[in-house]
């Protein structure tokens, strides 16, 4: 079974709404129907429920941080070894060594080739012949000027 960050993340909600329907409940005081039971005066009741509510909204910041942590080493790096700009794709012109958008004027060395983009995959591109492809916003900005037919599938990373 493959834990998700979504996973993860819904039970940080379910543990936070947990904490907070159990301070809401021990917020009023219960009223004391045998004064007499053992319990010191002043004693309260409800303590340990309070210190209950206090732990599942610990385990809720946990919950999150493991989520965070799940999905910072879920993020899968561009294998494509073309350059392009992070923003415009296949727009960069290559000269003296020097990669440069003709869009923002955005550059960088020309990597060597073969060498992967290494930007978190985002997309999904599946070809005509059904072929599966994943890359990065760049790699898909100039992968959707050249393919025809493709299908573009936004991978959902989104941190919610
Ligand atoms: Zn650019
Ligand atoms: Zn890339």
């Amino acid at each position: 079974m493959t834990v998700t960050p979504a996973q993860l993340r819904a039970l940080a909600n379910r543990a936070e709404a947990l904490a907070a329907e159990v301070r809401a409940l021990c917020a009023h005081p219960s009223p004391v129907t045998t004064p007499d039971a053992g319990a010191s005066p002043g004693a309260d009741p409800l303590a340990a429920a309070r210190q209950a509510a206090d732990w599942l909204a610990r385990s809720t910041d946990d919950l999150r941080r493991a989520a965070t942590e799940l999905a910072r080493l879920q993020v899968e790096p561009c294998g494509l070894a073309w350059a392009v700009c992070p923003e415009h794709g296949n727009t960069l012109s290559s000269m003296a060594g020097v990669s440069k958008c003709r869009v923002c004027g955005w550059s960088r060395s020309t990597p060597r080739p073969g060498q992967p983009c290494g930007a978190p995959v985002t997309w999904k591109v599946i070809d005509r012949s059904g072929g599966e492809t994943r890359m990065c916003d760049g790699h898909v900005l100039g992968a959707r000027a050249v393919s025809q037919g493709a299908t573009f599938i936004r991978i959902d990373q989104a941190l919610t």
